[in-house]
């Protein structure tokens, strides 16, 4: 059994991957972040998802509200206002557990010793706020999986991935924390899974009660998507969740020192020193190819 916690701010693929993650791994707490849309529309948006699919006993506990330097910055234009698609009731029965999501972290860190996996798909000030509190916590992690950065073209700004984008200062501090890291950038997530209207179709006839989530919760992502010229929702969060059950979906990485612009218009921008020109120590992998046709197998397993 593998011990995760999943760190989001819950919208459209956040949903997809919070599924994902709860059915292949133990989950024992997700981490809501200042991201996509308004915080406490996200705390919603979790407990709805894992209520919905008879994870009720996940706890969701409430984390920082903003970023640690920068000004927060929604993305409701991609996930629309509620971050649920076409679900506009997102009733909840039950609230946040009481606990602030970095001390949760720590404390679960602590119980879990070297078997804590964190998924961290959404902006790093949670993570980053627990390492401020206790530098001992990158050695108990057994593996933090990141969906952030670009290097080439981004989707926040011409070259920064919306995760980094929103707290560059976040995402510094935890690359150069000393977690085992590896990273699924933008660009990777774009080329291997983007769910184009085949794949859309293909989902939608599925008709079970996933299939049909799915569906719903990704709409305005997809419209927004097409908008943009892509040809449909980008899976960043789940391609995550997947990459890190199969690795067999990694067909190429690089290894090497991962450093963020935090400064003027790059900011937010992934820099991979990937001839290895500096000669310092490496601190993540990047995942740079995945195989597209595998985890379309795997969403439609999962969705199935
Ligand atoms: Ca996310």
């Amino acid at each position: 059994m593998r011990y995760a916690i999943f760190d989001s701010d819950t919208a459209s693929d956040d949903a997809i991957a919070l599924l994902t993650s709860a059915k292949f791994f133990r989950l024992i707490a997700v981490t809501i972040v200042a991201g996509n849309v308004d915080f406490d529309q996200q705390v919603r948006n979790a407990i709805f998802t894992l209520d919905y699919f008879g994870y009720d006993e996940i706890p969701v506990y409430q984390g920082a509200r903003r970023p640690i330097m920068g000004k927060w910055e929604y993305a409701k234009e991609v996930h629309g206002e509620n971050g649920m698609g076409e679900i506009q009731e997102v009733n909840v029965k039950r609230s946040a557990s009481i606990g602030f999501a970095p001390d949760v972290i720590l404390e679960m860190a602590e119980r879990y010793s070297g078997e804590l996996e964190i998924f961290a798909v959404s902006p790093l000030t949670n993570i980053a706020l627990a390492y401020l509190k206790d530098q001992r916590l990158p050695k108990k992690i057994k593996k933090l999986w990141i969906m952030g950065g670009a290097f080439s073209r981004g989707n926040a700004s011409p070259i920064a991935e919306y995760n980094f984008w929103v707290d560059p200062e976040a995402a510094s501090l935890v690359l150069n924390a000393g977690f085992d890291i590896t990273i699924v950038p933008w660009e990777t997530c774009e080329l291997g899974a983007t769910v184009d209207d085949s794949f859309w179709n293909e989902i939608s006839s599925l008709k079970t009660k996933a299939s049909e989530f799915f569906v719903k919760v990704n709409s305005k992502m997809r419209n927004y998507s097409k908008r943009k010229g892509q040809k449909g929702s980008v899976q960043t969060d789940t391609l995550t969740v997947a990459v890190a059950y199969n690795p067999n979906l990694i067909l190429e990485s690089i290894r090497g020192k991962v450093e963020v612009e935090t400064c003027s218009m790059s900011r937010g921008a992934m820099l991979v020193d990937y001839y290895g020109l500096e000669g310092k120590e490496p601190n993540a992998t990047v995942v740079s190819r995945i195989d597209g046709q595998a985890f379309r197998e795997f969403l439609l397993d999962v969705l199935s």
